[in-house]
Order: C-alpha cells, then structure tokens, then sequence
C-alpha cells in the first residue's frame, strides 16, 4: 500500500515512511493510494468481535507489510489494555434513534487516545527495529498533547514536545501534559492560540534543516495513522445498530477534521453511512465554508469547548482532496490562496462535499443549554463538545436512520463548564484522582519559531 500527498509534489511513501513523517515534504498530507474495499459479508462477520479484533481487519490492509499480522495483532492489543472497559468504544442510547459512542474510556479521558495509544505502540515497534530515533513535536488544543504525553512518556527512543496555548486549556488538561515526571516529555505553553502553535508546528516541517537535524516527526491528526486508527469504531458502532443491512448517520464535534474525516474512510471502504454531519461551536470556518463554499479564517473566539477551537482545521485538505477528485494541483491552489486569506471550493467540489457532509453550529449558550437538556433527560453528564454533537444530531435526525453522536472527551475533562450548566461537578474517574496533586513541569515560549526550535535541538542535544 502506497501514500501519496494531496499536493500532489512529494515521494509516494510506504504505512511505516508516512506515519514516521507526519506531513508529507509538500506541505501536503498523506492518504492512501487506493481505499481497501470491505464487502458486505466480511462488515457482517464483525458482529460480536472483540474490538481489537475488528481493529486488526479494518486497519490490517493499510499497514502493508510494515508489520506482520501476528506483530500487528500485539501491537493491538497492547494499544487497548489500558482502557477501563473492555469494550473499548461502549454505543449508549441517548433517545429513541439516537445514541450516543462513548470514547473517553481510554487513560486521558478522550477519545484521541484511540489513535494516539495505537501510534505510541507502533512508533516504540518501528523505532526499535531500525534503532532509530525520532523527535515528536505536536501541537494541541488540549486533548492530543495530554493524549500523545500519555502515549509516548517513558519511551526510549523519542522525545516528545507538545505547543500549547497558554492559558487556554482546562486545568485537568494542562495538568495532565505537565504532571508526568519522565525526562523525555516537554510541555510547551506558547503565547498564543491553538492556529499559533500548529502553525508552528507546520513551520518546523517545512524547516528541512532543522527537521532533519532533530529527526522530527508529527503525530497530530494530519498523521495518516491516526486517522485510521479511529476508522474502526465507525464500524463496532454500526455494525451493532445492524449495518450493513442497516444505514447509520454519525455526528461529530469537529475542529481539524480528522475524526469526522475518518468517518468518510470507514464510509468509502463499505460501510453504509447516511450522512456525516459536522458539529462545530462559534469557531464555525467548517460550517461556513460547506454552507456557502468560501472558507475564510478570521481569528479564534475561545470557547467552553477548546478542542474545537480551530479557524485553520488541517485534515480539512483531506476532503478537499477527495472532493476535487484527487487533483494535487488543484489542493496545492487552494493553499496558496489561502495564504491570502481565503479561497471559494469549486460548484463540482462542493456538491461532492454535500454528497456526504451536513453541518451546524452550537453557540455558547446553546452548548450550555444542552448539557443541562440531557441531564434532565437523559440523566447524562455531557463534555461541551459532545452535547455540541448531540444539539446537531437533534436537528438532523431523519426517522427510520439510527443517529450516533460522537462522545468525545469525558465530562470530568471540563468540570467548569458541566458545572456551570448543571450545578453538578463530574468527579475524576478513580486512576486520575491525584491529579490536582501532582506538581507540575511547564516551560513559557514566545510565539516565535527560532526560540523554540534552539530549545529543541538544545534539549535533544542536537
Ligand atoms: C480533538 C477533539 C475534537 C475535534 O476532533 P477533530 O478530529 O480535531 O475534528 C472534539 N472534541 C474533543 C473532546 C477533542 O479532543
């Protein structure tokens, strides 16, 4: 299996190559050559799998020969030890036709630690073979940095470096970037936004000095590896609402793109989905770009819901990509434009966007409104982002298509906001119960690209 990039310019590369590199030497991202087909019969055989079992044929024909199907299967299965339930991806009705996935089992309480936990293992196996070394710089809104502190900490052969925004992320996050103890794990706090830090971030990839120095290497969501590892609970999901005789519709809290988009994987690879719809909060560049086609940052309103507080939402190119019928060229434009300041999706892109996608957005009030909705309802505690989705769903619904609303982070990730909404504060599940305890190790940078890549390469010893 080859990856090539949606701008069209860089090496096709194997799983193994794209998943060490991040983003591709274009400025692109990487995607699949082709996209594995799943037939009818083969969707059917997942009823009843042990998650990590549905994990392995779903994610198996996209890893090559990178690993061998008994390492892949180790790789797994160690992924997933460390979530509190063994179903991993447990699907809980909501209301009549709607239901609710809940991710935020795994050890940071959200659902990027589906991806992140699977990278860490595979990155500790890849690295271990070749005797290599690699710097893992990140950029986060909160979830993937505690996520990719969580995955990599301790691990011999990388080093890892999360940009955050200062005083933008919620204690319990910050805490848990800047609370583990082990040398190899830096927690950055940047003085700016979430788009300032990821912007960094793109900057030191394009820095081909500088990124081959240091031997980076990229785990946000713009990594392929990712993404599919958060394809297979698009199936578990479906599959026990009766897909593939049945269609499903999914809701997703969105900020860069990557989880929905790896609903559009799972939904090309054969799964029946109806639609997949775009929540978004006030931060709404997704939902104003696919109702009008321009997409136009203009600048972050923070919000009660950080992970999605995103004006520049990477794996957005993804679908532009696949949209445009897999044009390089014509991405490649887009980008340039955008470096203007906006660019207009093409009449025939965006009908093949609106083949797939809806959208809406939950403003503050509404976000508030909803948590407390579904306590008294449904007796549920909800994370802003996940009663975004479900405020979204709501509208969306269409009877006789079951809807599955993504419950991305867990609510006691973002007590202030599930108090202020409901009177309640949600306690930390018992394996985190320390943390406000724990002293914590935090380093202040200016948003400025040379600082922080001197601190790099002197901390890595470059
Ligand atoms: C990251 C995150 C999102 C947004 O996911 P994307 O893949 O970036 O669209 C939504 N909710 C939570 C809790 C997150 O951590």
């Amino acid at each position: 299996m080859r990856y090539i990039s949606t701008r069209g310019q860089a090496p096709a590369l194997n799983f193994e190559e794209a998943m060490l590199t991040g983003l591709a030497r274009d400025g692109g991202l990487y995607l699949p050559e082709t996209i594995s087909h799943l037939s009818a019969a083969e969707i059917v055989e997942f009823e009843g799998l042990p998650y990590e079992e549905v994990a392995f044929r779903v994610m198996r024909p996209f890893v090559g020969d990178t690993f061998t199907d008994e390492e892949f299967r180790g790789i797994i299965a160690r992924t997933y030890e460390g979530f509190a339930v063994s179903a991993r991806a447990p699907l809980k009705q909501l209301a009549p036709g709607h239901f609710l996935l809940e991710l935020f089992h795994g050890p940071t309480l959200a659902f990027k630690d589906f991806a992140m936990q699977l990278i860490g293992q595979m990155f500790e196996f890849s690295l271990k073979r070749s005797g290599k070394r690699v710097c893992i710089v990140g950029a986060t809104s909160g979830d993937t940095g505690s996520a990719a502190i969580e995955a990599f900490r301790g691990l011999e052969a990388v080093d890892v470096f999360i940009l955050y925004p200062h005083g933008r992320v919620s204690e319990v996050q910050r805490r848990q970037m800047s609370t583990p103890e082990e040398a190899n794990v830096h927690a950055l706090a940047v003085d700016g936004h979430f788009d300032d830090c990821q912007a960094l971030v793109k900057d030191m990839f394009n820095d081909f000095e500088f990124r081959d120095a240091v031997s980076l290497a990229g785990v946000n969501s713009i990594n392929w590896a990712r993404v599919l590892a958060q394809v297979v609970y698009y199936f578990t999901s479906a599959v026990s609402l009766g897909a593939p005789h049945r269609k499903v519709s999914f809701t997703v809290p969105t900020g860069n793109f990557g989880d929905i988009f790896a609903g559009y994987i799972a939904r090309t690879m054969g799964l029946p989905i109806e639609r997949l719809v775009v929540a978004t909060n006030q931060n709404d560049i997704l939902h104003r770009c696919l109702s009008s086609g321009e997409y136009r940052p203009d600048g972050v309103i923070p919000s009660i819901s950080p992970s999605m507080d995103i004006q520049v939402s990477s794996n957005f190119e993804r679908a532009l990509f696949e949209a445009y019928g897999r044009d390089g060229k014509a991405v490649a434009q887009l980008m340039d434009e955008l470096k203007a300041g906006v660019f207009t999706v093409s009449q025939g892109a965006r009908e093949a966007l609106s083949e797939v996608y809806d959208s809406a957005r939950v403003d503050e009030d509404e976000t508030r409104g909803e948590i407390a909705r579904q306590m008294r309802d449904a007796a549920e505690l909800l994370c802003p982002h996940t009663a975004i989705g479900t405020k979204v769903a709501d509208t969306q619904r269409v009877p006789g298509t079951p809807m599955i609303t993504l419950a991305t982070a867990h609510p006691a990730k973002f007590p202030d906001a599930v108090e202020e909404a409901t009177g309640l504060r949600p306690p930390l599940p018992p394996h985190m119960a320390d943390l406000y305890e724990r002293s914590e190790r935090i380093t202040r940078v200016g948003n400025d690209l040379a600082e922080i890549e001197n601190l790099i390469k002197k901390r890595t010893g470059n």
